[in-house]
Order: structure tokens, then sequence, then C-alpha cells
């Protein structure tokens, strides 16, 4: 049984993101001379609220379908993000 240490508590959550308006995330294979990376829907991977964002990795095990690594970092995706509202200030 895993437990949250109390400093994850101040992490982003995968819910956090969604009430930002994100949906996706991008998976970067962090294999050195690699730049394979690929979005994702929360959806698509059918993450949790509570999750924390940057632990996704430990969740769903991504394999770089490129060069087979495991190593991988998590990041928002704001594209879909940043096209709504552009050009307002
Ligand atoms: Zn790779």
């Amino acid at each position: 049984m895993k437990r949250e240490r109390p400093l994850d508590r101040d992490l982003p959550t995968v819910g956090d993101s969604r009430r930002h308006g994100l949906k996706r995330l991008t998976v970067e294979c962090s294999q050195l001379g690699c730049p394979h990376e690929r979005a994702f829907t929360f959806d698509e991977l059918a993450l949790p609220d509570e999750m924390i964002f940057i632990h996704v990795p430990r969740y769903r095990r991504f394999i770089c379908s490129r060069c087979g690594g495991r190593r991988v970092t998590v990041r928002a995706d704001w594209r879909d993000h940043n096209a709504h509202g552009k050009g307002q200030r």
C-alpha cells in the first residue's frame, strides 16, 4: 500500500490540470539523442484526478516506440489552451 508523502500534496495533479482547461500531456523520451515524444489525452490514459501529474509515468508504463527506452518525462500540453483567447491583452 503506497501512501502519498506530505511533499507530494503540493504537486499539481491531473485534476488541477483539468481545472486549468488542459486535456493532454506530452510524454517525452529521456533517452539521450532520442527526440521522440507523443501527446496523449488524459481520457486516453484513463488518469484519475488525484494522480500527481509528474507521477503519471509510474502509473502508466510508457515505452518509447522508437528506441525502446522506458525513461520518460511528462509535461503539460498547452497547445489547445494557448489557442484559446489568443491576442487578448
Ligand atoms: Zn526513445
